[in-house]
C-alpha cells in the first residue's frame, strides 16, 4: 500500500485491528517516507528506526492475540523535549547533545503502554524558546507548505513532521503558544490542555508554571485519540491534577455548536500587526460556526496589551532558574580544559547555550535579582492574576473565546526579526498559558501565498472535550483539515 499515510488515526486503528496491514508495514512505510522526504523538511533530530521496528513487531503480536489497546501499532513522533530512555533527548540544545535519558517521560511511558510506536524525536527551538524552530542547535526545519518558510515554534518539528506525513501525529508542548502557533503555520489541529491535565514529568522544563504538553495532528478526532493517552494525574508531577479524565474520542459529538456562545474579544481584532488575510479567514470560520448555530458575542479582554510584557518577564524568570542545572558538571556539555570551577561553569554554559537562551537567562536573572524582584517579577505576577480574572469574567457570558492563533502566517526562514518583533507575534497565545486555560488551533484556510491560517478557540478550565468537540463538528462541515501540502502528496 502506498497511501497508508493518508489514513486518519481511526482508520489506522481499524486497519491494524482487522489485519489489513501490520504495524511493521505501517512503521516501515513512515520510515521510508522519513528517509526520502525529511532530507527537505528536517523535522527529525533522531530517527529510531531499529527500535521502532522492534516495537512494531511487538505490537503485531499483541494485535494478533486480540483485545489490543486501541492505538496498538500506531506510529508517533515525540518532541525532543520529552525524555526517552536510551534515546538521545536534546531539547534542541548543544548542551544536551550527548544526553541519553535514563528514564521515560510519563507521556512517553503512557504511549508505550498504549502500544504506540516511536518513530523518533523531532526538532524544536532550543529549550522551547522561540516561534520559528530556527533557535535549534540542529538547524532550521522547513514548513511543508513552502520550504522557504518556517513551520513555527517551538514545536516546529512536530508540526512539520505531521504536515509532511512523516508521522500520523506528534506530541508537542506549549508554554506560550508552541503547540497552537506551529499547528496554525502548518495547517494542523493542536490542543494546549488546561495546566495540570498532562504530566510534566520527564518533560524538560522551560517555564514550569506555564509548560503543558498536548497533541498535534491533522484533525480534532486524531488529537482526541492522542489526548486519551496523554491526559491524567501523575503522582510523579505534583502540578498534575487529580481529576477524572474524559474520553475525548467518545465525547467528540458531545457538545453542540447549536447555541454555543462564542466570545469575540474586541481588542483582539484591532491588533496593529494582524494580517488582512488572517483576519478574513478567521472571520469566515466564525461565520461558518454561526451558520452551524453558534452565537457570536462581542466581549472585552482589557488586559490584552499586557500579555507580551507579562509573559516575557515570567517565562525568562522561571527559565533562568530551571536552566541553572546545566552547569557542565553533572550531565550535558562540558567545555574542554577548564582552568578552574568558575571557568568550567562559564564556558560550558556560554558554549553550550545558544543566543536566545542566553538572552533569556540574563533577563530572567535580572528580573529576579534583589532590588528588582518586586518591581518586575512580583508586579508581573499581579498582572498575571488580572489577566486570569479578565478571562473568568468573560466566561460568565460565553462558552468559548475565538481569536487568531497568530497575527500572521509563517515567516520566511532567516527573516531575522528582532526579539521584540518576534515576541509580538505571540500576542494571541500567551494569555492562555498565563491563565492556565485550554485552547485549540484549527486550520481555517490559506493566505494569498497558500500558507495556512488558524483559528484559536479558548475554553474555560477542563473544557478540552468541548474544544475538541466543537472543532470536530466544524471539521465535519468543512475540509480545511484534509488539505495536504504538495510534499505530503509525494510518495517515498
Ligand atoms: N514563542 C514563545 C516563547 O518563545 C512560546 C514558546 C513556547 O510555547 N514554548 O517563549
Amino acid at each position: 500500500m502506498t497511501d497508508l499515510h493518508r489514513l486518519s488515526i481511526r482508520e489506522m486503528t481499524e486497519g491494524l485491528n482487522s489485519a489489513q496491514f501490520s504495524s511493521r508495514e505501517l512503521t516501515q512505510h513512515y520510515l521510508n517516507r522519513i528517509a526520502h522526504i525529511d532530507t527537505q523538511v528536517h523535522s527529525y533530530i533522531t530517527v529510531t528506526a531499529e527500535q521502532a521496528l522492534a516495537q512494531a513487531d511487538a505490537a503485531d503480536v499483541v494485535l494478533k492475540a486480540g483485545n489490543a489497546p486501541v492505538l496498538t501499532g500506531v506510529p508517533i513522533a515525540h518532541k525532543d523535549i520529552f525524555c526517552t530512555q536510551g534515546i538521545k533527548t536534546t531539547a534542541g540544545s548543544k548542551i544536551l547533545d550527548n544526553f541519553i535519558s535514563p528514564y521515560d517521560a510519563t507521556v512517553v511511558a503512557k504511549g508505550k503502554v498504549a502500544g504506540l510506536v516511536t518513530l523518533g524525536k523531532v526538532n524544536m527551538d532550543e529549550f522551547a524558546m522561540g516561534s520559528t524552530s530556527e533557535n535549534s542547535f540542529y538547524g532550521a526545519t522547513a514548513n511543508p507548505w513552502n520550504l522557504s518558510h518556517v513551520p513555527g515554534g517551538s514545536s516546529g518539528g512536530s508540526a512539520a513532521a505531521v504536515a509532511a506525513d512523516l508521522a500520523p501525529f506528534a506530541t508537542g508542548t506549549d508554554t506560550g503558544g508552541s503547540i497552537r502557533q506551529p499547528a496554525s503555520f502548518c495547517g494542523l489541529t493542536g490542543l494546549k490542555p488546561t495546566y495540570g491535565r498532562v504530566s510534566r514529568f520527564g518533560m524538560i522544563a522551560y517555564a514550569s508554571s506555564l509548560d503543558q504538553g498536548g497533541p498535534m495532528a491533522r484533525s480534532a478526532e486524531d488529537c482526541a485519540y492522542l489526548m486519551n493517552v496523554m491526559a491524567g494525574h501523575d503522582a510523579k508531577d505534583s502540578t498534575s491534577v487529580e481529576k477524572d479524565v474524559d474520553n475525548y474520542v467518545t465525547n467528540l459529538n458531545a457538545t453542540s455548536v447549536k447555541g454555543l456562545r462564542i466570545g469575540i474579544p474586541k481588542q483582539y481584532f484591532n491588533v496593529a500587526g494582524l494580517d488582512a488575510d488572517v483576519k478574513a479567514r478567521v472571520e469566515e470560520s466564525l461565520r461558518k460556526l454561526e451558520e452551524m448555530g453558534a452565537t457570536l458575542v462581542e466581549i472585552d479582554l482589557n488586559m490584552t496589551e499586557s500579555y507580551v510584557p507579562t509573559y516575557y518577564l515570567i517565562a525568562p524568570a522561571e527559565a533562568s532558574s530551571n536552566l541553572q542545572r546545566y552547569d557542565g558538571v553533572r550531565y550535558g556539555y562540558r567545555c574542554e580544559n577548564p582552568v578552574d570551577l568558575t571557568d568550567l561553569y562559564k564556558r560550558s554554559r556560554s558554549e553550550g547555550f545558544g543566543k536566545e537562551v542566553q538572552q533569556r537567562i540574563l533577563i530572567g536573572t535580572y528580573a529576579l535579582s534583589a532590588g528588582y524582584y518586586d518591581a518586575y517579577y512580583v508586579k508581573a505576577q499581579k498582572v498575571r492574576r488580572l489577566i486570569q480574572q479578565d478571562f473568568l469574567k468573560a466566561f460568565e457570558s460565553v462558552d468559548v473565546i475565538a481569536a487568531p492563533s497568530s497575527p500572521t502566517t509563517a515567516y520566511k526562514i532567516g527573516a531575522n526579526l528582532s526579539p521584540t518583533e518576534m515576541y509580538l507575534g505571540d500576542i494571541y497565545t500567551l494569555a492562555v498559558n498565563l491563565a492556565g486555560l485550554p485552547a485549540i488551533n484549527a486550520p481555517v484556510g490559506f493566505d494569498h501565498n497558500n500558507l495556512p491560517v488558524g483559528l484559536q478557540l479558548i475554553g474555560n478550565y477542563w473544557s478540552e472535550s468541548q474544544l475538541l468537540s466543537v472543532v470536530h463538528q466544524y471539521q465535519q462541515a468543512t475540509d480545511w483539515h484534509t488539505k495536504r501540502a504538495a510534499i505530503a502528496e509525494e510518495n517515498a
